[in-house]
């Protein structure tokens, strides 16, 4: 897709990181030095991630990111513009490009050490200017929360649908909640959420509509997802798939969701949409290189 003409349909605002990956036997104790395996550098972020997943989909996509001017910032802004995402929205900046430093052991485990970087460069200003022209925005955490409380904010004043996919899950001010058009949370932020605000871990999932977002989705791992909305709720059921990386599925989600709502979707279809490529995303390795197409969906595009 040629992303150049038309400002973008979906503006995603969030996070660029460089995952540098290495494989070792066990993971170094205080004081300690192990060697590992050659390092891996992948794209990833989790807006950066939401903005390939939505683009490959086929909607007009942009991102209001910051990477530095180096080789991690070149292999995020790459794989953006391979997948079609608009980048004249990514700001190149005096500081480190966003990294995330993986140790992956032989029992599967991660422990990740992320260094924002560039990323804490983005100010509430920046967005005012990305934002017009687009329909939905969907913001996620990793840069400072007053830049995504402010995008969602401005994005609701303007008119613009805001989704907000609360990972890492932090505080975020009321207002924000509710003027949120759509609440996206995994279970776990889910039941953060409703701890913190009712102060009960097992609250049930259809409380955070008391928050104040119009809707919530959970999304349940191989489980699927649920919407919530004021009418009732709807689960959505995922395919069986054999996972092989599950890194960054929450991220496909998000994107497939926000792209299938800007071509005018239910909540529900677009949930529906969202755990089929979620499910193909698991089925490959990465987070970016996993995402599929629009014409790689089980089934045809829709
Ligand atoms: P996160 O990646 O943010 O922790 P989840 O684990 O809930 O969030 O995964 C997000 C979505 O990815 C799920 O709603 C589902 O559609 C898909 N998914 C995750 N794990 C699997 C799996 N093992 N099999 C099929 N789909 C999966």
């Amino acid at each position: 897709m040629d992303a150049s003409h038309g400002r973008p349909e979906v503006l995603v605002v969030g996070s660029a990181n460089a995952d540098l990956v290495v494989a070792a036997e066990r993971r170094p104790a205080g004081g300690e030095t192990v060697l590992g395996g050659d390092t891996e550098i992948l794209p990833g972020g989790k807006g950066a991630n939401t903005a390939v997943a939505a683009a490959r989909l086929g909607a007009r996509v942009g991102l209001l990111a910051a990477v530095g001017e180096d080789g991690n910032g070149r292999v995020l802004l790459d794989s953006l513009r391979e997948s079609g995402v608009y980048t004249d929205l990514v700001h190149l900046v005096d500081r480190p490009t966003g990294a995330a430093y993986i140790t992956v052991t032989p029992d599967g485990e991660n422990s990740i050490l992320v260094s924002p970087g560039a990323n804490n460069t983005l100010r509430p200003a920046d967005v005012d200017t990305a934002l017009p022209g687009a329909g939905i925005m969907v913001a996620s955490m990793e840069i400072p929360l007053p830049t995504v409380e402010h995008a969602v904010l401005a994005a609701a004043e303007a008119g613009i649908r805001p989704i907000l996919n609360l990972s890492p899950v932090a505080k975020v001010s009321e207002r924000v909640l509710r003027v949120l058009d759509v609440l996206l949370v995994n279970e776990h932020e889910g039941a953060w959420l409703l701890a913190s605000g009712f102060g009960k871990a097992d609250a049930d999932p259809r409380r955070l509509l008391e928050l104040g977002p119009r809707a919530a989705v959970v999304t349940r791992g191989a489980r699927g997802a649920l919407v919530l909305e004021d009418d009732g709720v709807t689960g959505v059921d995922s395919p069986e798939v054999e996972a092989v990386d599950t890194t960054g599925a929450g991220d496909a989600f998000a994107g497939a969701l926000a792209a299938t709502l800007a071509a005018g979707a239910s909540l529900a279809d677009a949930a529906r949409r969202a755990v089929r490529v979620a499910a193909v995303s698991v089925t490959r390795h990465g987070a970016q290189p996993s995402y599929p197409y629009a014409d790689e969906l089980p089934g045809g595009g829709q």
